[in-house]
């Protein structure tokens, strides 16, 4: 796309985005009385203005039915969850019984850790990508331990060469093969959530299946924001939360996958609870776990209606959409014109003020853009934040902007450089 830098070429690309409508489904919180200009969905999601009655509606049937609930009403609990595995199945690229809705996101690392983690003599390694969140550093540490290992023989991690700034594909290809004979498991993210790298997960896929080890995904920063295909990529595993991308709220549900190949594995570990029992037996409260065949099967607890509400308000819109396809396109369109905008800052001052670490490659990038200020890094996100401009901010010089196609405009991208640029002048 021939981008300008011009706020009528930002007015004009709103007029004819095909999304554009969705903006007004969501609260956008104020700055000022304004629209503050939000650019922090990778890390929690606007609310949908149809969070509320979502959740009244539970509100309602509990004060109502009470207990009756679960069997009753329009949308009895106990089944409140199979339509959202339906709509989640698209967003990730997989067959409907190869998710479940459950839980949080470390939660669900862990436990398909328990499942897919299983050293066996030589096999005992991680190879994971340098830097990864840090809860799912932590996640893997401890899982190491309990297998009675030291992280520092068992995690492999994988940093970018001297001077670069992300990983290459090759590098990650290359260490797999050079530890196939003692690696059990190879666990990226999707896309990083300090330099936005979108990883490629088929290549990670096929070269972990080759060294003999599982593969496995976290996807909070993909999940909502990139196209993926799990079940075609033949992933073993993966989980993702779903208020960064996908607006179900703070600390909102997460979910998981899990390959069809692995359904008839009834040997596999997995740390159980009745709500993964198989659900047409589950209230016999028969001895004897017995598991829904299928990614239910990893249920382990009760489920939170009020947060499937939540998820529900959310999955509404995405349904409503019509395809990851659609939001995607936008989001390369919009996440491209914040790098034009502020590459023209560059440009126009003849320095590097700011320096976007996330791949220029739109094929290894989601929506978001890490962004190092050289200089005066913090005085500089405090002036977008009293200006309005809600990023969010990693020690020690990054600012991350992540333009979120289903309420973001290419005005809110160009008011943003703008201030961007204002800073600059004004923190001196
Ligand atoms: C956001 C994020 C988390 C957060 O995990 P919670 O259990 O939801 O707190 C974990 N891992 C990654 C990669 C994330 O981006």
């Amino acid at each position: 796309m021939d981008y300008q830098n011009t706020l009528t070429f930002a007015a004009e690309q709103d007029e004819q985005d095909v999304l554009k409508d969705f903006r007004n489904r969501f609260l956008i919180p104020k700055h000022h009385g304004q629209d503050a200009i939000y650019l922090c969905g990778n890390s929690l999601g606007l609310q949908p203005k149809s969070s509320a009655q979502y959740i009244a509606d539970q509100m309602k049937t509990w004060e109502k039915l009470a207990v009756e609930g679960w069997f009753q009403g329009d949308d009895p609990w106990l089944e409140y969850h199979k339509p959202l595995s339906s709509s989640i199945a698209k967003i990730v690229g997989a067959n409907e019984n190869e998710v479940a809705v459950m839980n949080s996101l470390t939660v669900n690392l862990h436990l398909l850790m328990i499942s897919f983690y299983k050293p066996s003599g030589n096999r005992f390694k991680i190879v994971m990508e340098g830097g990864a969140f840090p809860s799912d550093q932590y996640a893997v540490e401890s899982q190491v331990k309990f297998h009675g290992f030291d992280p520092k023989d068992a995690v492999i991690e994988i940093f970018p060469r001297d001077g670069e700034l992300t990983l290459r594909t090759e590098d990650i290809l290359n260490i797999i093969n050079q530890h196939a004979d003692e690696l059990a498991l190879v666990l990226f993210s999707g896309i990083n959530y300090y330099t936005g790298q979108f990883f490629d997960l088929q290549a990670i896929t096929r070269a972990a299946h080759r060294a003999g080890a599982y593969a496995g995904f976290d996807l909070a920063h993909a999940a909502g924001n990139v196209p993926l295909k799990l079940h075609e990529w033949g992933a073993d595993f993966a989980c993702w939360c779903s208020y960064k991308y996908m607006n179900s709220g703070p600390g909102g549900i997460s979910g998981i996958f899990v390959h069809e190949k692995h359904f008839a594995d009834t040997e596999m570990n997995r740390f159980a609870g009745w709500w993964g029992y198989r659900a047409d037996k589950r209230f016999l409260m028969a001895p004897g776990f017995d598991p829904a065949i299928g990614a239910d099967g990893w249920q382990v607890s009760t489920s939170p209606i009020l947060l499937l509400a939540l998820f529900k308000a959310s999955m509404a819109i995405f349904d409503e959409v019509g395809g990851i396809d659609i939001l995607r396109n936008k989001s390369v369109a919009l996440t491209g014109y914040l790098e034009f905008l502020i590459n023209e800052i560059n440009k126009r001052r003849g320095d590097e003020a700011f320096k976007i670490i996330t791949p220029t490659d739109s094929d290894a990038r989601g929506g978001q853009l890490s962004v190092v200020c050289t200089k005066n890094a913090k005085a500089i996100f405090k002036y977008l934040a009293d200006n309005g401009v809600i990023g969010d901010w990693r020690e020690p010089d990054v600012i991350r902007l992540s333009p979120v196609p289903l309420y973001n405009s290419f005005t809110d991208v160009y008011k943003a450089v703008k201030h961007l640029s204002e800073a600059l002048e004004a923190v001196k």
